[in-house]
């Protein structure tokens, strides 16, 4: 028997509903650069676990718990908490109509992010959408050994948080290809990769330009998109219009 279950709609936070030029990912990779620093690391060394904590645990501030007893809430407040995210981005009404437009009696829509919660509800209240978000899957700071992005557990852990069973029916969209590709390898249905091919941004400290892994459209299963308006066109069952 076909499954009745609601689609739900998964939306990273940071440059999925912003784009990567506000220069937030910059912004965010110098604070966690500084608090690097303010371990008493030098310049060079700080940089260089920086990107090996960010590569090899999906977030540096795991690699901060883990080799440095870092209070992560302390992290937050320093980092993430200290950004002037009022001076860099505002409200889309073009975002909000597309969200507005996603048909409720068909789905829920979720935000799904590896911020901890306080950043994640700042940047959806200062985009003028927390009230088009039914619920928010964040990195619980407080907890030992938090799961985030691209971990399987993260991902179970949200399908149940979202009450989905059937994870054929989760749509799910990330500007981080990594995170598109682990949702989709645990059978995620709908996922896509927003990809600002040609801005730049910071990942683990490092400058790097977007797309430049030349990925294909469709490739494995992950349609790639340059604008979040194009999701009506990929997932018109969603939308009323
Ligand atoms: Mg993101």
């Amino acid at each position: 028997m076909p499954s009745t279950e609601k689609y739900t709609v998964f939306l990273d936070i940071d440059n999925t509903l912003y784009s990567a030029s506000t220069g937030i990912s910059a912004a965010m990779g110098k604070k966690i650069h500084d608090y690097f620093r303010s371990l008493g690391l030098a310049e060079a060394e700080a940089s260089a676990l920086h990107l090996q904590y960010y590569s090899k645990y999906g977030l540096a501030l795991r690699g901060l718990i883990l080799h440095h007893a870092v209070d992560p809430v302390d992290f937050d407040k320093k980092c993430d908490g200290a950004l002037p995210l009022e001076d860099l981005i505002s409200p889309n009404p073009n975002l909000r109509k597309l969200l507005q437009d996603i048909d409720r009696s068909k789905a829920n829509v979720w935000a799904l992010t590896n911020a901890y919660r306080p950043h994640a509800e700042r940047v959806l209240r200062i985009l003028n959408l927390e009230d088009q978000i039914d619920g928010l899957i964040f990195c619980d700071y407080q907890q030992p050994n938090f799961a985030c992005k691209p971990d399987a557990q993260y991902y179970h852990e949200a399908l149940v948080k979202a009450q989905v069973t059937d994870p054929t029916k989760c749509y799910f969209v990330d500007d981080n290809r990594i995170n598109v590709d682990a949702a989709r390898a645990l059978g995620w249905g709908h996922v896509v990769h927003f990809c600002e091919a040609g801005l730049v941004h910071v990942e683990g400290g490092k400058v790097k330009e977007i797309g430049s892994e030349r990925l294909v459209n469709g490739q494995n299963g992950v349609d790639v998109i340059a604008d979040l308006e194009e999701l009506r066109q990929i997932w018109p069952e969603v939308f009323t219009s």
